[in-house]
Formats: structure tokens, sequence, C-alpha cells
């Protein structure tokens, strides 16, 4: 048993303040590192000491091992949270960090080792009574030999980079002729995205839905799950909108799910939070896609649910604490939803937006949470996610929760930057979302940008962005008044709407 004092956070934007909270509430002091572009990053101003460790390119500061145990020496921090992205499934890192002499908050260096890389997971797995996708469990670097491997498996196939993850290195062949190409590309995607080259096949499953399960487990050898979560609403196989539970699954299927979870932790001794994401078929005939070995994006909607801070359990279990509940102790309560605000154009491809939040005001109220990192005025930095704010709310049950999200969404303004929002204010509304049938395939099949268009033409947007502004602007400087609602670019669409 080591107590923490001083965590380090390895991290920038939410991710680093969600974890600062934590420690904070636990008595353990924060300390920010921080690039030249986020000298003034809302994560900074948050933490009890900031440390510069470099120009904003990632690979020359936030990815800079050294750098960042430097930081540790100079200001005294004991451990380090990763967040996730950066160096979070880094197995070298973790191993660096308990070299030092530091807690590394999150699995062992052999456990991220087996899990960051898709293809050692599956071996690892393979004995503990975990379905797989159906596909190799070793790299193929032969285009002719991967050629008849697909046909063995029969088309349509996913290439896929062992090291891939954030969506990236994946390539889906619907046809022999397209394979060669198709092969070629992941194989140089794998490399410069990952640096690392190996790929592998695996059978592409048509429409399924992505279904993940947090898991918790302690250095004594006790894992338990934390239930599933629900993200098959994807564009570029990733995430947009999360829930937990999942609207779909009974309670006899939810215990096999946690239980297939529990056993992929067990077959690499897993310590810390941890997620084991599924696909899952029309009969909810599931099968193992990969382990994610840190907190994942989405970790507050079963925070929600559950009624666990897990970052505080992350945090107990890196000091060597054993998890102080057992499986039958946990219950779901309500249903929770997340919705992620990313600075992208849905109406263009979801391509990144740059620029300024010339307003950012946050919804609030009832069962509403906002995670994020930045503040009006601020500039969102084109050298890292375009992830700008987790929306996510919770209700007594699903259809609360969903009513929530739309008044939370309605109330969001976000002007200077073209977000996800108006996307999933879409995806809320449709009745596939609503019956809860939906799979990965929903954009594919249900969203076209002109139904943003249509709801919101371009002018429209214009005209009250640059009116709520100037209406925002001319707020601020009054003091005895407070800025009135009526500015918001919403209700700017609405009034447009209502006149033609
Ligand atoms: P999650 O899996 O937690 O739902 P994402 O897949 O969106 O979330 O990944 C979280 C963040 O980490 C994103 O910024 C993503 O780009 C990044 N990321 C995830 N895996 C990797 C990886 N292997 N290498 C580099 N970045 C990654
Ligand atoms: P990453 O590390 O980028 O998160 P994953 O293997 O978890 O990669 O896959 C991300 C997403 O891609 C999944 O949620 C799913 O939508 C899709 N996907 C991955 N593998 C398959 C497959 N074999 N069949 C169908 N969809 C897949
Ligand atoms: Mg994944």
């Amino acid at each position: 048993m080591r107590k923490i004092q001083k965590i380090l956070i390895a991290n920038r934007g939410e991710i680093a303040i969600r974890v600062m909270r934590s420690a904070k509430e636990m008595g353990i002091k924060t300390v920010a590192v921080y690039s030249e572009a986020d000298k003034t990053a809302a994560h900074v101003q948050y933490a009890d000491e900031a440390v510069l460790i470099g120009p904003p390119p990632s690979a020359e500061s936030y990815l800079v091992m050294d750098k960042i145990l430097e930081a540790c020496k100079i200001t005294g921090a004991d451990a380090i949270h990763p967040g996730y992205g950066f160096l979070s499934e880094n197995a070298t890192f973790a191993k660096k960090v308990e070299d030092a002499g530091l807690t590394f908050i999150g699995p062992s260096a052999d456990a991220i080792k087996v899990m960051g890389d898709k293809l050692a997971s599956k071996q690892a797995v393979k004995n503990f009574d975990v379905p797989l996708v159906p596909g190799m469990d070793e790299p193929i670097s032969d285009v002719e030999a991967a050629k008849k491997v697909a046909s063995e498996i029969g088309y349509p196939v996913m290439i896929k980079a062992s090291a891939g993850g954030g969506g990236k290195g994946m390539r889906i062949v619907n046809d022999p002729n397209d394979f060669e190409e198709q092969m070629t590309r992941a194989v140089s995607e794998a490399k410069s995205s990952f640096g690392d080259d190996s790929v592998f096949i695996e059978k592409f499953i048509t429409s399924p839905k992505h279904i993940e399960v947090q898991i918790l487990g302690d250095q004594h050898g006790n894992v338990i799950y934390v239930f599933e979560r629900e993200c098959s609403i994807q564009r570029r196989n990733q995430k947009v909108i999360e829930e937990a539970p999942s609207p779909v699954i009974n309670e006899e299927q939810r215990k096999r799910f946690g239980e297939a979870a529990v056993n992929v932790a067990k077959s690499c001794n897993y310590y810390g939070a941890g997620t084991v994401e599924f696909i899952a078929d029309a009969n909810l005939d599931f099968y193992f896609l990969e382990m994610n070995t840190r907190l994942q994006v989405e970790h507050p909607v079963s925070e929600q649910i559950s009624g666990l801070d897990l970052v505080k359990e992350q945090i107990k279990i890196a000091e060597g604490q054993a998890i102080s509940f057992k499986q039958e102790d946990l219950k779901i309560q309500g249903h929770s939803l997340e919705v992620r605000v990313y600075a992208e154009d849905p109406e263009n491809n979801f391509l990144p937006d740059t620029g300024k939040l010339q307003v950012y005001r946050r919804p609030q109220g009832a069962g509403v949470r906002v995670d994020d990192g930045y503040e009006e005025g601020m500039d969102i930095p084109i050298y890292y996610d375009p992830m700008i704010a987790k929306l996510i709310t919770y209700g007594k049950d699903r259809a609360e929760a969903i009513e929530r999200m739309q008044r939370a969404i309605e109330e969001y303004q976000i002007i200077g930057i073209k977000t996800t929002l108006p996307f999933c204010q879409f995806v809320l509304g449709h009745e596939e979302f609503v019956s809860g049938k939906f799979t990965t395939k929903f954009v594919e099949q249900h969203f076209k940008p002109e139904y943003l268009k249509k709801e919101i033409p371009e002018d429209v947007q214009k005209v009250a962005a640059i009116f709520a502004f100037d209406q925002y602007q001319e707020n601020k400087q009054k003091t005895v008044q407070a800025p009135s609602t009526n500015t918001s670019r919403n209700n700017g669409w609405k009034n447009r709407m209502k006149a033609d």
C-alpha cells in the first residue's frame, strides 16, 4: 500500500480536468503538463501546479516520456495518470514510470503490452472462453497469402492495423479485386499512424452493434464488471453517442457480456479500469474486438448508472487497495447518455473545424453533466483531438435521458466553430435511435448532410451567429442586466423558421 500524495496528469483538455477533480476530492494535489499551445488552457488553470513540456506538436510535448518524468521530479509528483490517447496505452511508458519509483495509475506494463496490440490480445484470450471475430490471430504481410485468407474467411473482410486505435487503420474490402489496393493502403497507414506495419484480417460483421463492458480489477486478483455501454452511433468507426445500459439486452445477456469481459481481464492479470469491446450481431451473439487498457472517453455514462467514480477507483487500485465492493453490490440505476461535442462539420463529412469559441455557454440543470476543457474565447488548437466537450445526461429511464439530452443540446450555445451537436440532435430524434435497435451502420443508412441543411440553412446560421455574437458582446458590457437568453443561435433559427 502506497498512499498517493500528488498526481501528474500526462494529458490535456477535458480528461485532465476530469482526473484532477477526483484527485481534489480525495485530498491529492495535482500537476498539469502543457505545451506552448496550451499555455492558457483550462487544465493548466485548474491544476495546483503546471509544467511547460514543449512546443505544440504532441510528438514534441505530450508524447515525450522523459519530459513528463522530469516534470514529476521538478514538482515532486509521486504518481502519473495518463488519461486516454497519448501515452495511456504505451507499455514502455508505464514501465519507465514504475522504474522511476513512481506509481502508474493504470494496469501493469505487461497487460498493456498484450492488450494494446489487437493480435496479441486475441492470442491471450483464446483459452479463456471468449468468442473472437472470425479471422486471423497473427500478422500477415504477403499480399497473395493474405488474399487467400480473405477468401477463406469470406467477404466482406476487414484489414486492421494491429496497433490501431481511435477508428484509424481499418479498411473494409467487399470485393476480392480491391483487396490488393486496400491492403497496401492499410499497411502504409498502419506504419505512418502507429509506427508498426503489422496488419491482420477479420470477418467484417455487417450491421453489428458495438457493445462494450467496463471492468475494474485490483492487484489482489478481484475483477468485476460495471455493466455495458452501447456505442454503435459512430462515424469513421469512432463513437459519437454512447449510453448505458444498452437498450436491447436483458439481465441474462448482461451477465454473459460481463463474464466474458471479466475473462478477458483475467487472461492478462489485469488491474485498474479497462474496457472490453465486443461487436454483436442481430441475435446478440457477440465477439471480442479489443481491450482498451485505460479510462475510456465514454466512462461517465457508466459512472452515472452505477454511482461509482471510476477515477477514484483507479487511484485506490493503483495505491494497492482492494476493490471495496462485490459484483452483487452493483446495481443499475436509471439511464445515461453521452454525446461527444467535436469541433467537426457534420455537413462536410465530419471534417475537423478549428477556430475560436466566440460564444460558449454550457447547458445546466437536473441530470446534466458537462465534461470539457475549454472556456469562451479560447481557440481549439489544430494539434490535438478535436473533441471540445462531452455532454452527459442522466434520467430515471432512457426516455428521460433522451429528453434531457435534447433539451441540453438546445441550451448549448457554441458560436464560432462547427460542432457535432446538430448531428447528435438529429440522431436523438430518429425513430431507429429511439427504438434502440440501431447498429454501427446508422450514419451510413440514415444520415445525409442535407437533413441538417434543411433544418438550419447556412445563411440563417450565419445571420443568427452574427446576431447572437453582437448581442452577446453588448450584453457583456452591461453590468446590471444578465445576458439575454434570447440571443441563442437556436432561437435565432427558430424565429427565422417561423417567419419562413
Ligand atoms: P474510446 O476508445 O475511449 O472510446 P477513442 O477511440 O475515440 O475513444 O480514442 C480516444 C482518444 O485516444 C482519441 O483522441 C483517439 O484519437 C486516441 N487514440 C485511441 N487509441 C489510440 C492509439 N492507439 N494511438 C493513438 N491515439 C489513440
Ligand atoms: P479502434 O481501436 O480503432 O477502436 P476497434 O477494433 O475497436 O478499433 O473497432 C472500431 C469500430 O470499427 C468498431 O466499434 C466497429 O464499429 C468497427 N469494426 C471493427 N471491427 C469490425 C468488424 N470485424 N466488423 C464490423 N465492424 C467492425
Ligand atoms: Mg475500439
